[in-house]
């Protein structure tokens, strides 16, 4: 009995936190909140929650019904479920995506926690964002978080690329009409025009899914002649933690900032909106790092040199 005693961490006081998403079976983030639930010796669980699209609403609705004390929301659904949540924080509205909401007083707030958290990942490695230029490749849900948390933290220059021109326009045109003091600039990143511009950057960030599992071999069609040595180059996708675009860039004399750091910090700021509390970081970014290299057998390891900062 007693064994049993120690499995089942669920009781009658437990809290209840969620991942809405479709599909939501990918995510690593039951296992990161969970583990720190463990770890810190508190009664929460953090459930999936495989929402299909015409019961968005009710799924949101279900939150407060079922006395959730939050939940983080994954793809597709980022901009989708802001229609019907009862406020925005700032760090939502900003960005125009919610990946956080947090269930208080009968009402459920949205948050942006992937712009902050890419930010983190960013200063944990020491890269700084102010006064710098950044190319995008990409301008979907986590461009838009980027783009916002770039331009919280000073940067000065932001140049857009992706397949289709009609949205680097528009992610563009957003962020434009909150800043006057930054340049952005619409590619399609195929054009010769993009190539020469990324030159003058000083980070350069892969925005979309490519070279994520289990298409490991893909990488974002970038013209390597025209990347500086020294150049920040930063991916979303963190399965595998060394995409085939940060191989490339650090064979081209790149320093390099894996998605996992992304995954950590947002999932940590969410976690002190939920709880009031720190998530460890390091054995936290072992444990993730260690199913995702699971996940992949052996190629997730980190073969190329790891950059010296
Ligand atoms: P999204 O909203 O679907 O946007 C994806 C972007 O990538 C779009 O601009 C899309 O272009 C482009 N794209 C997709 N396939 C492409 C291809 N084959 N060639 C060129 N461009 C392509 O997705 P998202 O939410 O931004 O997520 C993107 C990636 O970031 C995913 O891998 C996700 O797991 C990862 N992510 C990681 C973290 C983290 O914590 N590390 C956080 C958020 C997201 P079109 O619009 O033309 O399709």
């Amino acid at each position: 009995m007693d064994e049993i005693k120690a499995i089942i961490s669920t009781d009658g006081k437990t809290r209840l936190i969620g991942i809405i998403g479709w599909p939501v079976g990918h995510s690593l983030s039951p296992l990161m909140h969970n583990s720190a639930f463990h770890f810190l010796g508190l009664n929460y669980n953090y459930i999936p929650l495989a929402v299909r699209p015409e019961f968005l609403p009710k799924a949101v609705a279900s939150l407060k019904t079922f006395g959730f004390v939050g939940a983080n929301v994954t793809i597709p659904y980022k901009t989708e479920i802001m229609q019907y949540l009862d406020k925005l924080d700032e760090s939502a509205a900003e960005t125009g995506a919610v990946n956080t909401i947090h269930c208080i007083n009968g009402e459920c707030i949205g948050y942006n926690t992937d712009s902050e958290g890419f930010i983190q990942s960013l200063l944990t490695a020491a890269v700084p964002v102010a006064g710098k230029c950044a190319a995008i490749l990409g301008a979907g849900g986590a461009a838009k978080a980027i783009v916002a948390g770039l331009r919280k933290h000073g940067i000065t220059r932001v140049l857009i690329g992706a397949r289709d021109l009609g949205k680097a326009e528009s992610l563009a045109s957003i962020a434009t009409k909150s800043s006057n003091l930054v340049e952005y600039y619409a590619y399609d990143w195929q054009a010769a025009k993009f190539g020469s511009a990324i030159t003058g950057c000083d980070i350069i960030i892969n925005a979309t899914p490519l070279g994520m599992w289990p298409k490991y071999g893909e990488c974002p069609p970038l013209a390597w002649n025209k990347v500086k040595e020294g150049t920040v180059l930063c991916d979303v996708v963190y399965n595998p933690v060394c995409t085939e675009f940060l191989k490339t860039g650090a064979a081209n004399g790149c320093k390099t900032v894996d998605g996992l750091g992304m995954l950590l910090e947002q999932g940590r700021l969410a976690f002190k909106i939920w709880t009031s509390q720190k998530m460890p970081k390091n054995g936290i970014k072992n444990l993730l790092s260690a199913a995702i290299n699971n996940i992949n057998e052996n190629y997730g390891k980190c073969e190329y040199k790891k950059s010296n900062f």
